[in-house]
C-alpha cells in the first residue's frame, strides 16, 4: 500500500517548520502546506469524490498546484494536470477524455486568463460536476469568475487533518497528457509506484550542497512530468525548499537564485540558454554571479537534446556541470542520466538508471545488437518500474507501444561499448533527403558551434526532386552580424554533402511548447 502524497506528509512530520514553498513574499512551511492539502482532501470527500475519480488541475507553478495535487492524491483520486496554455476546446477535450469529475483552475492574470478558458470548457462538459476557482489573490472568497466558487470559500471550516486513502501501489496516481508535439494528446497513466520510484531514483543523483541547504528553483512547469517528478515529488521527498516561478525569464531566474541562495536548478535546454543570455546581457555588477555560482551545486537538463556548446558555456559561467537526463512522460520520466559526477560523455544521455532496462529495437520489436565494429543503432525501448500502465482508454495505441513490459519510445539512438546511449533524433523528426536519412540534431549541433549562432532548429521542407530539403531556422546572437551564405559555408565544411542546410532563415524567436521544446511541426509550415 502506498500513496505518493507521503512525500509531503513525511516532511510535515519530520521538518514541520521548514520552508516548503516560497512564492514571492509568501513562505509556507511543510506543516501548513500539508494542512491545506488535507483540507482539500476533506473538501473532495465531502463533495462525493471517491478513490479513482479523476480531478483536473490547471495551474501554473503557484502554491495551489501542490495543495490540490496532494489533496487529491490523499483522497485516493487521480490527478490530471493540464497545460496552462490550452484553449477552452482543448481543456474540454482533456476533461472528457480523462472523465474528470472536478476541475480546479487558477483564475490567472490578464495576460493568462486561464480561469475564463477553464470555466468555459467546464460548462461544455456535463460529466465534470465541480469547478473550483483558484483565485489570484490568496485567501479570496469571492471569485472573479461569475458563478464560480473559490477554493478558500470551499475550504471554510474544513478540518486540517485527514486520513490518507492508501492505494495499491499499482493504482493510477496521475494521468499526464503527453506534450502534443505530435498527434492528439493521450493520457499516460502513471501509478503511485511509478512516480515514487522515479522520485527516489532522481533524488539519489542530486549533488548535495556542502552546508546541507537544498533550495530548488522550480520553473519547469509542474504540469509536465519533468518538473513534477524532479522538482516537486523528488524535491519534497528530500525536504527541500521549493522556490516557485510561474514563467521562465532569465533575469528573474538569476534574481531569485541570488535572493534565495538556490542550490538546484532543473530546466530544458532553452532555459539554460535563457540563463546564459541573461548573464551576457546583464552587464557588470547586476547580479552577484560569484555567489550564485557558489550556491548552485546541482544542474539538470532534460526534455530535449542539450547542445554540447551550451553545456560547455554553462560550466564556464557557473562552474557546475549539467547532468543530462533522458526520459518521457510515459516513463515517469527519468530513464537515463549522463552524470559528470560519476562518468559522462559529451553528447550522451548516459546510461540507464538503477532498475531501468534499455535496449535498441527495430520496427518489429527485434533487439538490435552489435555486429562487427559499428555501434548498434535503433529505437530505444525501456522496461522497469518507471513504465506507465498505459494510455488512458487507448487499447490500440497501447498495443503499438507496449509489449512484454517494454515501452517503445520513438527515439533513435546509438549505444557504445560502455553502454552509453547517444540520441540521434526522434524518429518522427528524421528528414529523408534524396533517399538519405538526415537527423536534424547533428546539423543543429554544427550550427550552434558557430560563434554568431544563439539557437538553431533544423527541419525538412518539401522539395520537388529531393522529396525533402534541409532548412535551418537560426536565432543569431544579439549584436553579431552573420549572413545565410556564411552559415551554409560553415555547415558545408563540416557535414556530408547530403546533410548541410541549403536554406537558412533568421528569426528573433522560435515557436516553443510551454515546456520549452521547439515546435518543429510549426516550423515545417
Ligand atoms: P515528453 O513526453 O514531453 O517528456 O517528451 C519526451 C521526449 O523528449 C523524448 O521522447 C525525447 O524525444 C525527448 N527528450 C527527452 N530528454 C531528452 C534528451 N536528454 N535528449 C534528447 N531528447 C530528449
Amino acid at each position: 500500500m502506498l500513496n505518493l502524497s507521503v512525500v509531503l506528509e513525511d516532511g510535515a512530520r519530520s521538518v514541520p517548520e521548514k520552508d516548503c514553498l516560497v512564492f514571492g513574499d509568501l513562505r509556507l512551511n511543510y506543516a501548513i502546506t500539508n494542512m491545506i492539502a488535507n483540507q482539500v482532501a476533506n473538501l473532495l470527500v465531502a463533495r462525493g469524490i471517491r478513490p479513482g475519480d479523476r480531478i483536473a488541475l490547471a495551474s501554473p507553478n503557484v502554491p495551489y498546484f501542490p495543495f490540490v495535487y496532494y489533496g487529491a492524491l490523499k483522497a485516493g483520486a487521480v490527478v490530471v494536470p493540464l497545460n496552462v496554455l490550452l484553449t477552452p476546446r482543448e481543456i474540454a477535450y482533456h476533461l472528457e477524455d480523462s472523465g474528470a469529475k472536478a476541475i480546479f483552475a487558477f483564475t490567472g492574470t490578464a495576460e493568462l486568463p486561464l480561469g475564463e478558458r477553464a470555466f468555459e470548457a467546464f460548462n461544455q462538459v456535463d460529466t465534470c460536476e465541480i469547478y473550483i476557482d483558484l483565485p489570484a489573490s490568496p485567501g479570496a472568497t469571492e471569485s472573479a469568475i461569475e458563478g464560480a466558487e473559490t477554493l478558500w470559500k470551499a475550504l471554510e471550516g474544513r478540518p486540517g487533518d485527514f486520513e490518507t486513502v492508501q492505494a495499491n501501489s499499482d493504482d493510477t496516481a496521475v494521468i499526464i497528457y503527453t506534450s502534443g508535439t505530435t498527434g492528439r494528446p493521450k493520457g499516460a497513466e502513471l501509478s503511485h509506484n511509478n512516480l515514487m520510484m522515479n522520485s527516489i531514483v532522481s533524488c539519489s543523483l542530486v549533488n548535495p550542497h556542502p552546508d546541507g541547504r537544498d533550495v530548488a528553483l522550480v520553473v519547469l512547469p509542474l504540469f509536465h512530468i519533468f518538473g513534477q517528478t524532479v522538482m516537486l515529488n523528488a524535491a519534497l521527498y528530500r525536504h527541500a525548499t521549493l522556490v516557485l516561478m510561474p514563467r521562465f525569464d532569465g533575469d528573474e531566474a538569476l534574481r531569485l537564485m541570488e535572493k534565495e541562495g538556490v542550490t538546484g536548478f532543473a530546466g530544458v535546454p532553452t532555459m539554460y540558454w535563457g540563463l546564459l543570455n541573461a548573464v551576457r546581457s546583464s552587464g557588470e555588477g547586476k547580479y552577484d554571479l560569484k555567489a550564485i555560482a557558489e550556491n548552485l551545486v546541482d544542474a539538470v537538463s532534460g526534455g530535449a537534446a542539450l547542445p554540447a556548446q551550451l553545456a560547455q558555456d554553462f560550466v564556464d559561467t557557473f562552474g557546475v556541470g549539467i547532468k543530462e537526463g533522458y526520459g518521457l512522460s510515459e516513463t515517469s520520466p527519468a530513464a537515463s542520466f549522463n552524470n559528470p559526477a560519476v562518468k559522462a560523455k559529451t553528447g550522451s544521455i548516459g546510461r540507464p538508471l538503477w532498475g531501468v532496462e534499455m535496449k535498441l529495437i527495430d520496427h518489429e520489436w527485434n533487439e538490435i545488437v552489435k555486429e562487427g565494429d559499428e555501434d548498434p543503432v535503433g529505437e530505444i525501448a525501456i522496461r522497469g518500474h518507471l513504465v506507465m500502465k498505459g494510455y488512458h482508454n487507448r487499447p490500440e495505441a497501447n498495443a503499438e507501444v507496449l509489449k512484454d513490459g517494454w515501452f517503445r519510445t520513438g527515439d533513435i539512438a546509438r549505444r557504445d561499448d560502455e553502454g552509453f546511449y547517444f540520441i540521434i533524433d526522434r524518429s518522427k523528426d528524421m528528414i529523408i533527403r534524396g533517399g538519405y536519412n538526415v537527423y536534424p540534431r547533428e546539423i543543429e549541433e554544427v550550427l550552434m558551434t558557430h560563434e554568431a549562432v544563439s539557437l538553431a532548429a533544423v527541419v525538412g521542407v518539401p522539395h520537388d526532386t529531393h522529396g525533402e530539403e534541409i532548412k535551418a531556422f537560426v536565432i543569431p546572437l544579439e549584436g553579431v552580424e552573420i549572413t545565410a551564405e556564411e552559415l551554409v559555408e560553415w555547415s558545408r565544411a563540416r557535414l556530408a554533402a547530403y546533410k548541410y542546410p541549403r536554406e537558412i532563415e533568421f528569426r528573433e524567436s522560435l515557436p516553443m511548447t510551454s515546456t520549452g521544446k521547439i515546435l518543429k511541426r510549426e516550423l515545417r509550415g
